[in-house]
């Protein structure tokens, strides 16, 4: 991969590559815009098959990070560092502080927090040599139940646009992966009168969601062929792809999951087969909603106003999809677009 060419094609403002042999420490930032405000975006902890994959996952990642904030309407740009695990032992306190000196260097253009493989004691070590750092165990608590409750907002908006009304009673709502998000979007479903049919390759967490809200249970793989009304992928990304979206058969796609769409061309593919997709990071801001209490010193009821937001916001996205005639998911990332030339300074 040409690294230079890579970023300019994405975009990025900045990659920076971090080494500190002491730590056993090797990492990229990168730093997508700031357009909007610092780069806000979490650490990852993951070991690569290639450094050149590591380079990929942070260029796509932030630029991730950036949509999702602008759309979010939130004053933060986005960012990604992803640390390179060697697969042996590293000792976390060197390697998350030599990480928070790095951080640290930024000035407060980059702000981190917690995301794959990393722990709020991580970024307790990385408090200790820099304050741009969010998701501390003295501070922050769990984004899940924020999270959920914007995906039901996003739900909602989306009974609203297909059906003409936000009500869930009585609506079959199938939800892929009984984990964080996944549990406590189930009991707020439960609460509008939502049916349930849960499934997750864990059963001590399908178990878990049938006691509190009586859903059905079925294998991880039968969730694809389940009739209802809404499929809910909160699991892991790409759910909808060419084997999967044959097997669908619901009104509306809406969850918590990351990349949900294999593939961008999937986003068109469920339109053509009549099925409303709420996008998977308009509908899933409800976690980075959040942490603006202790990153940007915002009450909890102004974020949880902004995350109700999300309602409005995926209304937005209909309105420009069908006014513009394109899937919704290119549909948000012009929404993101559009917030990011309304908000970059003259020059
Ligand atoms: P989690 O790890 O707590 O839950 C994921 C669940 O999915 C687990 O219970 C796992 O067993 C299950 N699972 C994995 N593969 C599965 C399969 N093939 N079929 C059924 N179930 C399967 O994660 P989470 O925090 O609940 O997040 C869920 C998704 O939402 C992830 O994609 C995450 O990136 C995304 N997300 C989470 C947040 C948040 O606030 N936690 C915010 C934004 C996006």
């Amino acid at each position: 991969m040409n690294v230079l060419e890579a970023a300019a094609s994405f975009g990025h403002e900045q990659v920076v590559f971090c080494h500190d042999a002491a730590a056993d420490y090797k990492a990229i930032i990168a730093i997508h815009s700031t357009v909007l405000g610092p780069a806000g975006g979490g650490t990852r902890l993951l070991r690569y098959a290639s450094e050149e994959d590591a380079l990929r996952d942070a260029l796509r990642l932030s630029r991730g990070m950036t949509y999702k904030n602008a759309v979010a309407g939130l004053p933060l740009g986005g960012g990604k560092a992803v640390i390179l695990a060697n697969g042996g032992h590293q000792d976390r306190e060197r390697l998350f502080r030599a990480h928070g000196r790095f951080v640290e260097r930024f000035g407060g253009r980059f702000i981190t927090g917690e995301d794959v493989g990393t722990s709020v004691a991580d970024m307790d070590f990385i408090r200790q040599e820099t304050k741009h750092v969010t998701g501390l165990a003295h501070i922050s608590g769990d984004p899940s139940p924020w999270t959920a409750r914007g995906v039901l907002r996003a739900i909602q908006a989306s009974a609203r646009q297909r059906w003409g009304s936000n009500s869930l009673a009585a609506k079959t709502v199938a939800i892929q992966g009984c984990g964080n998000v996944g549990f406590h979007l189930a009991r707020l479903l439960a609460g509008e009168g939502a049916r349930l049919v849960v499934a997750d390759v864990d059963p001590q967490r399908v178990r878990h969601v049938v006691q509190e809200t009586a859903a059905e249970a079925v294998e991880p793989e039968a969730i694809y062929d389940v009739t209802a009304d809404v499929f809910a992928p909160c699991a892991l990304g790409g759910a909808i792809n060419d084997e999967t979206l044959p097997r669908l058969k619901v009104g509306i796609v809406a969850g918590a999951a990351n990349n949900q769409l294999l593939e961008e061309r999937h986003g068109r593919a469920l339109e053509d087969r009549g099925i409303l997709y709420a996008p998977d990071f308009v509908a899933n801001a409800g976690g980075v909603i959040s942490s603006t209490v202790d990153l940007l010193g915002w009450d909890q009821t102004r974020a949880t106003e902004k995350i109700d937001g999300i309602y409005d916001t995926i209304l937005s996205v209909f309105a420009i999809a069908s006014r513009e005639g394109v899937p919704t998911s290119v549909a948000a990332n012009r929404l993101a677009e559009e917030r990011l030339r309304a908000g970059r300074p003259r020059t």
